[in-house]
């Protein structure tokens, strides 16, 4: 259910561009760290890459006992990586086609091959948990923005990921809608899943985590206890960062 998880080296280019100049991030058994950092400096990348949706150029990725050279990692290797990974998108990204069940239960049948009875049994239980016991029929269309996301988390908890990722999972919903998603989070992080959080959400990020890291330019810059990054910066780049969005 958790485990420790390295990154070492991760490089990612885009055509001539480098995204991911060297990032080197360990994470403890358990331990829920929140990256922070400007728009367009490699935070979602750096996610995308831990679970291959996008592939990284040099690195390596472990997850406890599974150590991928991440240039010559093999489909296997790929597969046995994201059943261990959970991850939440900014935009929910559920199938439109598929009841709120349906999504919760695709990862369970496809990635895990559980057949459709257990799969269903355990979405109906995630159901509860995130608070839609009674919409498990109803499609993404039909659902608000904030239950959209929570079938999006709960999808992600359905499969008890080593490690859960969550990319700005409250930057596309209405304000209305923000707090239920922050609150399902919250509760998800008393668990004992090993986290990693892209948040534009200061104050969720100084409570939330264990550790906050500062990305800029695809390298990080600053990484420290919430208490003395939003505190007590030492990197003018961090500070600068603080003052425009707080
Ligand atoms: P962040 O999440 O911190 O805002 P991203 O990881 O989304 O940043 O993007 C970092 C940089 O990589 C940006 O300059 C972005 O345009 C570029 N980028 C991201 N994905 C792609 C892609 N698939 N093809 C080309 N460039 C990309
Ligand atoms: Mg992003």
């Amino acid at each position: 259910m958790s485990c420790e998880i390295r990154i070492d080296g991760l490089v990612k280019r885009f055509g001539g561009s480098t995204v991911l100049n060297g990032i080197d991030l360990h994470l403890k058994p358990g331990e829920r760290v929140a990256i922070i950092g400007p728009s367009g400096t490699g935070k979602s990348t750096l996610l995308r890459c831990l679970n291959f949706l996008d592939r990284p150029d040099e690195g390596r990725i472990t997850l406890g006992d599974l150590s991928l050279d991440a240039a010559r990692a093999h489909r296997d290797e790929i597969l046995a990586l994201r059943r261990r990974t959970g991850f939440v998108f900014q935009n929910y990204a559920l199938f439109a086609n598929k009841t709120a069940r349906q999504n919760i239960m695709e990862g369970l049948t496809t990635v895990r091959g559980w057949p459709e009875a257990k799969a269903g049994a355990r979405a109906d239980a995630i159901l509860r948990q995130i608070g839609l016991g009674d919409r498990g029929d109803s499609y993404p269309a039909g659902l608000s923005g904030g239950q959209q996301q929570r079938v999006g988390i709960g999808r992600a908890m359905a499969l008890e990921a080593d490690l859960m990722l969550f990319d700005e999972p409250t930057s596309a919903l209405d304000p209305e809608w923000v707090g239920e998603v922050l609150d399902l989070i919250r509760r998800i992080a008393g668990g004992r899943q090993t986290m990693l959080i892209v948040t534009h959400e200061m104050q969720f990020a100084r409570e939330i985590a264990d550790r906050v890291v500062f990305m800029e330019g695809g390298r990080i810059v600053e990484q420290g206890p919430p208490d003395r990054i939003f505190g007590a910066a030492e990197d003018e780049r961090t500070r600068a960062f603080l003052r425009r969005v707080g």
